[in-house]
């Protein structure tokens, strides 16, 4: 082959507790497509991130036509012909199309104005380019998803960018948009353009990727060329099997005849899941396993009230609920630990004790005063059952670590005395040993009898710590696996088994 347009050697990244990223060694040619995958935390954004100037490269080397190249910032990455399109996107709301592509390159000459007419016209061929025939001085907030995505591609094409990174392009996109992405990714490569494109999506890999990377755990798996690889033989990188993780085993699985305290039946939500339907027994870890975005956070926010449900009915300790907003959930003694704890379980800037007492304020608060003697109590009780490792309780919750935020939002729902806990990738993003002491955890309150819905994108934990394991794939229930048979082989079989039935084609 030729020379690489870009090289990465040994790129390393640690993070306080995570080893993001461990001597990653990458070639990407010209007017390829590379598919980079991986589960959730494999490092793929951390990667990108350095890549582009976001992060400051400490360990490694990177190459661009074979000359070692200095990326310290992101004016650096797309000087060197490197664009990248985030997720979130960098775009800014109250400015237009044209005005955002061209940002900060909009000079007056020698006291002239500012060309509208052209720039205008130059945004709306690029914006034609990309598929859109549309006004460029409209502003960014009123166009869609896609049409922002776009607007990015446009902006990495009017820097003649030569190597376009997509970090999850098509997570928020309709099929049809995903079509027209598609199309464009096309013509990039037609161009000469190399793709790196982050997916989660195993389909779209196959569709559109001429080699794909596959990460775990901060290291490089296998780079191979699409028609040497098989899907199960990309899952097999994917999930890998991590030997130095250790779950404990818990002391008693729950009784046959335990009593079932939620019970979903057919829950629907249009366009997002249907046909749910679970069971879920006291004393039970009930584990949902599925590729991520499969539904499963979908589901469980609908059955916590956090999203309405168009169809099914949910039952607590056997008798029918409506459970409308996440206070009724609570009422009923159920919990949510959401994925993202920093947006959804936490508020940062507030004290560990606060935080504790949140959900449940009622319960020290009398004719309208909060105790704070009473919270103080309650906070202390929990930092020192849950062992959170803080100065203080006063400490504000943004200076503890990952695995003990966490466990400042366990001791927030624990507080609540709730009996059923839906666990949101409770582990994603702690260091090992606060893992450990996670599953501890886990195992010690469905001792205590409460029961436990765990949602993983870590197979070998998911695996370990259930009793019982639900399969979804793109928001269906695809089958449920029990005792002996939790196994990945069974997950992935069942996952792909059931795709090739639905998509002969694929
Ligand atoms: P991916 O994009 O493959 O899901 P990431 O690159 O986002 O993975 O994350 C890799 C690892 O680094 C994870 O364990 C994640 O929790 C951790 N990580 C990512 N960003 C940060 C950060 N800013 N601070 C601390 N840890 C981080
Ligand atoms: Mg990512």
């Amino acid at each position: 082959m030729d020379q690489p347009v870009l090289s990465l050697r040994k790129i390393g990244k640690t993070f306080p507790g995570v080893r993001a990223l461990n001597g990653v060694s990458i070639d990407f040619y010209k007017g390829e497509v590379h598919g980079i995958v991986g589960e959730n935390g494999a490092g793929k954004s951390t990667l990108m991130k350095i890549l582009s100037g976001v992060y400051t490269l400490e360990e490694g080397e990177i190459y661009i036509d074979g000359q070692k190249v200095d990326i310290r910032n992101p004016m650096d990455s797309l000087n060197l012909g490197q664009s990248i399109i985030f997720q979130e996107f960098n775009l800014i709301d109250a400015l237009s199309i044209a005005e955002n592509i061209y940002l900060g390159r909009l000079s007056r000459k020698k006291g002239k104005p500012i060309d509208w007419k052209q720039v205008n016209a130059q945004a709306k061929a690029l914006m034609r380019e990309v598929g859109y025939d549309i006004d460029p001085r409209m502003l960014i907030r009123d166009l869609s998803v896609a049409q922002k995505q776009m607007v990015e591609i446009a902006k990495a094409l009017s820097f003649n960018a030569r190597i376009i990174i997509m970090d999850e392009p098509s997570a928020t996109l309709t099929t049809k948009e995903v079509e027209n992405l598609f199309r464009i990714v096309r013509s990039l490569k037609e161009k000469g353009v190399s793709v790196i494109y982050i997916s989660h999506k195993l389909e779209e890999v196959f569709e559109i990727c001429d080699r794909v990377s596959v990460m775990r755990d901060g290291n490089l798996i296998s780079t191979r060329g699409i028609a040497e690889v098989t899907r199960r033989g990309i899952i097999e990188d994917m999930v890998g099997r991590k030997v130095e993780q250790e779950y404990p085993p818990r002391e008693k699985k729950p009784a046959d005849d335990a009593p079932i305290v939620l019970e979903a039946r057919n829950l629907k939500r249009e366009g997002v899941f249907e046909n749910i339907s679970f069971k879920l027994r006291r004393g039970e870890v009930l584990g949902f396993a599925g590729l991520v975005g499969s539904g499963r956070t979908e589901i469980m926010r609908a059955v916590f009230g956090a999203d309405k449900l168009d169809a099914g009915e949910v039952f607590i300790n056997g008798a029918p609920v409506r459970i409308k907003t996440p206070d009724d959930s609570i009422a009923h003694h159920l919990a949510f630990l959401t994925e993202d704890r920093k947006q959804q379980g936490l508020l940062l800037q507030v004290s560990v004790s606060r935080n504790i007492s949140l959900a449940n304020l009622g319960a020290i608060t009398r004719h309208g005063f909060l105790n704070f003697k009473a919270e103080r109590r309650v906070a202390e009780e929990y930092v020192r059952t849950l062992q959170v490792k803080t100065p203080s309780i006063n400490q504000r919750v943004i200076f503890l670590s990952g695995g003990n935020q966490q466990k400042v939002v366990l001791a927030k729902w624990l507080y609540t005395s709730c009996d059923i806990l839906i666990l949101d990738e409770p582990t994603r993003g702690i260091d090992v040993g606060a893992k450990a002491e996670i599953y501890h955890l886990i195992n010690q309150l469905v001792d205590e009898g409460k029961s436990i819905i765990l949602i993983s994108s870590d197979m070998p934990e998911l695996l370990a710590m259930s009793d019982r394991v639900m399969v979804v794939y793109n928001g269906r229930i695809k089958g449920e696996l029990d005792g002996e048979d939790i196994t990945a082989d069974n997950v992935m079989s069942m996952i792909l088994q059931k795709q090739e039935e639905e998509n002969p084609c694929m």
